[in-house]
């Protein structure tokens, strides 16, 4: 399924990105704006020449790198002057040691949350934008647009932005206003459309192969395998700021699954670089009762996902038909994780229970990231004795309608100290 290339391939260069390879049969093609395989549909993934050498002297030179997403470029499909352009250098968000919710919740082994809320426009869809904006431009596609679920509608807008490029993203109709907002404000074109996100998905694919869609870049579709990658960054991140060491166990949200697929290919990576010790991980998957495929699929102990209709407060993972749920469904049983999901009251339970034991305040998908370690930790799934991060992908603010009908001021007062007394907070 190519669709149309507007550079010719030898006029770019994408790093250490060696070719596209197919997924499903290995076939390998040139770089390029595709991202099925010719031979038998299969989606393709970047394949790579990483670098060789001492990993003392790799691990010098990414510490000597800015705090960043590029401190690992050699690990991308990016340009060796990516720094130096236009961009919203996303990344290196904190990844905090969160005791008091260890405690609450009986950990004993190491509970981090990996909070990506502080990228730049307040998701962790900043990651994958970054790595599409610089195929884009490669391409020389001229418009960068995407289907989206919300998050990643505000990150094609604000990178387009600061990258002189024309954006026009395509979201439901019915998106939470923080999410809405977030994305018209860097003025690009916003296009809500009456419909599930697969129907946006679905819309978008038949104007990459129409002539209106000449020219376009869909971060998500025809950039996916470049898009993709971004999410390794995850990885390698959570491995550095451990002390370059593998965590025991990772708890990562599904929306289409790519990006537990690639923090699990980031950790392989690094394994095979020499840059971590080759131990055991787990990865588990989270998902949201309301659209939960790969939960029932893995629960089930199904290799296929069959595709729902999606109810839930967790709209940014609200994907029924999610591309990569096959291949999470491998690594949940490959690493010995699982996958779980957790209803609307119990996510809301989740965020303010983040909130008041470490002062962070996720999104709905947050609330599904902690909720679900919870209940694996309940169901003795997830083992508490060991080190485990919890992935936080998106900021509270931009979801305040999930929590506002049950949070709000202690009490309303008059301004006296009698008025107070008698409120009981005194
Ligand atoms: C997009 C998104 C994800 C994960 O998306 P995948 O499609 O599974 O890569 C997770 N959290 C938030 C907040 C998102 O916006």
């Amino acid at each position: 399924m190519a669709v149309q290339t507007v550079a010719s391939s030898t006029d770019f260069s994408l790093g250490s990105a060696a070719a596209l390879s197919c997924r499903e049969c290995g076939e390998r093609f040139p770089l390029g704006p595709v991202f099925a395989c010719e031979a038998c549909f299969g989606p393709l993934e970047i394949a790579y020449d990483l670098p060789e050498g001492d990993p003392e002297e790799l691990r010098a030179r990414i510490a000597a790198g800015p705090d960043n997403i590029w401190r690992y470029a050699p690990l991308l499909p990016v340009p060796a002057d990516v720094a130096d352009k236009p961009n919203m250098n996303p990344g290196f968000t904190k990844l905090v040691r969160a005791d008091n919710l260890a405690r609450e919740l009986g950990v004993t082994g190491g509970l981090y949350v990996k909070d990506d809320s502080g990228n730049p426009t307040h998701s962790f869809k900043d990651r994958v934008v970054a790595i599409a904006v610089e195929a884009a431009r490669a391409f020389g596609f001229t418009t960068l647009s995407c289907s989206s679920t919300g998050n990643l509608a505000g990150a094609v807008g604000a990178a387009a932005a600061r990258a002189g490029l024309r954006s026009c993203v395509f979201i439901p109709h019915d998106l939470e206003q923080g999410k809405v907002v977030m994305a018209a404000v860097y003025g690009g074109d916003l296009v809500g459309i009456e419909g599930t996100y697969d129907d946006v998905n679905r819309f978008c694919s038949e104007l990459i192969g129409d002539p209106i869609g000449e020219g376009w870049g869909f971060v998500n579709v025809n950039l996916r395998p470049y898009y993709a990658e971004g999410s390794k960054t995850l990885a390698y991140e959570i491995c550095e700021q451990l002390g370059w060491r593998l965590p025991d166990q990772l708890v990562v949200p599904i929306a289409s699954g790519s990006q537990l697929t690639k923090i699990d290919k980031g950790l392989r990576e690094l394994i095979a670089l020499g840059l971590v010790e080759d131990r055991p991980y787990r990865i588990f998957g989270a998902q949201a009762e309301g659209c939960s495929p790969v939960s029932r699929a893995f629960k089930d102990g199904h290799d296929v996902v069959r595709p729902v209709k999606p109810d839930t407060i967790a709209k940014s993972l609200a994907i029924g038909n999610p591309a990569d749920g096959p291949y999470v469904l491998d690594i949940a049983r490959r690493t010995g994780g699982a996958v779980e999901d957790v209803n609307d009251a119990q996510i809301v339970d989740a965020i303010k229970l983040l909130a008041r034991t470490e002062g962070i305040f996720a999104e709905t998908a947050g609330g599904v990231t902690v909720g679900v370690t919870r209940k694996l930790i309940e169901a003795g799934v997830l083992d508490p004795s060991l080190t485990t991060v919890v992935l936080n992908t998106g900021d509270g603010l931009k979801t305040l309608d999930a929590v506002a009908p049950t949070t709000g001021p202690s009490a309303i007062i008059r301004p006296t100290l009698d008025s107070f007394r008698e409120a009981g907070l005194a």
